[in-house]
């Protein structure tokens, strides 16, 4: 018979689990388009008429098929935002980012879904806002791979000030 006991064991270990995924034909269509031409497309519903970035063969709202591709701006919106304080491993590189540093969801120009990545920017709240203008930084065309860190980062597009 086992024995109940209060002792709490810990066994330190580090997992390490490379892995890859088929990107499957939306994204791996729209991936080609960020590494060829520095492009970001996404899919427009039928239905709703909401644009997925990144695409999917179905809309997640209406589950109809989507079939028109629709070509994004490279300039967007901050549409959230927060000041990181601790730091994050990046999780397509594996690299830290030290903080403190902003991360944003921008709505890329003609998309209706954001994409979450680094806003290179001063982490000063009298700085930010929701609703600033930001571009998309790529690395450059020799260097991309088809993933989403050809993007390294956005940043705010110069003359803004915070509205009062
Ligand atoms: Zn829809």
């Amino acid at each position: 018979m086992i024995k109940k006991t209060d002792e709490q064991i810990s066994i330190p270990m580090v997992v390490d689990v490379p892995f890859e995924f088929a990107a499957g034909q939306y994204l791996s269509r729209a991936l080609t388009e960020l590494r060829d031409n520095g492009k970001f497309f996404g899919v427009k519903c039928p239905k709703c008429g909401r644009v997925q970035l990144p695409p999917r063969i179905v809309c997640a709202e209406c589950h109809v098929k989507n079939e028109e591709w629709v070509e994004l701006g490279l300039e967007g919106k901050l549409k959230a935002f927060t000041i990181m304080y601790l730091p994050l491993t990046d999780p397509t590189t594996g690299k830290p980012h030290n903080p403190p540093f902003v991360y944003g969801s921008v709505q890329l120009d003609g998309a209706t879904s954001v994409l979450d990545h680094l806003v290179s920017m001063e982490p000063d709240l009298d700085k930010i806002w929701v609703g600033m203008r930001l571009r998309i930084i790529l690395r450059p065309p020799q260097e991309r791979i088809g993933d989403l860190s050809d993007i390294l980062y956005f940043e705010p597009l110069p003359g803004q000030k915070k509205p009062a």
